[in-house]
């Protein structure tokens, strides 16, 4: 059977999706990235592998994501895209009348238009914290409430509580003057979720024509707070439409992508991944003012790959070189 792999490396999230030919998801997984995508890569593989078809065979790897360029290295990748094409490529396999996805990670967030199942406009917020996951998990845990039931906690709220959602330092302080004036938890969990769902319109949204059905994924998407808030935002008059697989489109749209590799095999690197050892170190090149910073992926103490160089100067022998004397020195200064 052939099959395909899709890997969504984010910040604070990496996901898998294993696709057959027909596109179907046969197994998936959902982990922390913690600070150590490397270690979630493993762990991740390591998932797919116990579930996989004894008759299967990998014949193509796409990665996505924040990290998708070290998930390519590290895995073994015939494709390497940006989130916006693997995730609009999910949607329009699973509802080719797509015409707005809303994508909320845990990190960023994305507002993608669709029509005629083409990408033709996006927009991306990469910088305010407030209108992503990562926000509302600090929030559910500064109030004791864990994040599976935020949402859930929201429907019980009697009232709206504004809150002030432009920034994370806004609101947070504005949470804490509303709870120190009486309101309860539901009420400013609700007004929190209504704060988000107006930055994430506010940054994305203004100016662009939001039709329907609006596709909702990514990992916010299971809060189901935050779908209502949406759907009051629009009083109800758009569709929104959360797909069962919201937390894995990326993963699935770049699985997905690998199918159409132009390879005479995939350069997948196999399960034996999980057992090898990787070491990411990096370096300020100082030989002129870019003063890029070079990172450096080394597999069982071989360079790997290396990134971050605008000239393209750094080859693997050259970077050798380099470690070799900071290490030199290093020694030297320790010595003294
Ligand atoms: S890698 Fe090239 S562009 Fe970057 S700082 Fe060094 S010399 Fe300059």
């Amino acid at each position: 059977m052939n099959l395909y792999l899709g890997v969504d490396v984010g910040s604070v999230t990496t996901k898998y999706a294993l696709v057959n030919e027909e596109k179907k998801v046969l197994s998936s997984c959902y982990l922390k990235t913690s600070g150590d995508p490397i270690t979630a890569l493993k762990e991740g593989l390591t998932l797919i592998k116990r579930h996989f078809p004894s008759d299967g065979e990998i014949r193509g790897v796409g990665t996505t994501g924040s990290a998708r360029h070290l998930a390519g290295v590290v895995v073994g990748a015939d494709v390497v895209k940006n989130e916006i094409t693997a995730h609009a490529v999910a949607a329009i396999t699973l509802i080719p009348e797509v015409r707005t996805i809303f994508e909320i990670g845990g990190q960023d967030s994305k507002l993608i238009i669709i029509r005629n199942r083409v990408v033709e406009d996006f927009a991306m917020n990469t910088i305010c914290a407030a209108g992503t996951g990562s926000f509302l998990e600090h929030q559910a845990d500064r109030l004791r409430i864990p994040i599976e039931e935020f949402g859930k906690l929201a429907f019980e709220a009697r009232q709206s509580v504004r809150i002030a959602g432009r920034c994370t330092v806004f609101a947070e302080s504005d949470m804490i003057h509303k709870q120190q004036l009486g309101f309860g938890k539901p009420e400013i969990i609700k007004g929190l979720c209504e704060a988000l769902v107006r930055n994430f319109i506010n940054n994305l949204a203004t100016g662009k024509n939001i039709e329907v059905p609006i596709v909702f994924q990514g990992g916010v998407a299971a809060n189901q707070g935050i779908v209502r808030a949406f759907k009051d935002f629009f009083q109800g008059k758009k569709t929104i439409i959360v797909p069962e697989e919201h937390g894995i489109m990326g993963a699935w749209g770049v699985a997905i992508l690998s199918m159409g590799h132009e390879r005479e095999s995939t350069v997948f690197q196999g399960f034996d991944v999980i057992h090898k050892n990787f070491e990411n170190r990096s370096f300020t090149c100082e030989d002129c003012p870019n003063n890029c910073e070079i990172v450096i992926l080394k597999e069982e103490e071989k360079i790997k790959a290396l990134w971050g160089s605008r000239c393209g100067k750094w080859v693997p022998d050259l970077v050798e070189r380099k470690l070799v004397e900071t290490e030199d020195v290093l020694l030297e200064y320790s010595e003294k």
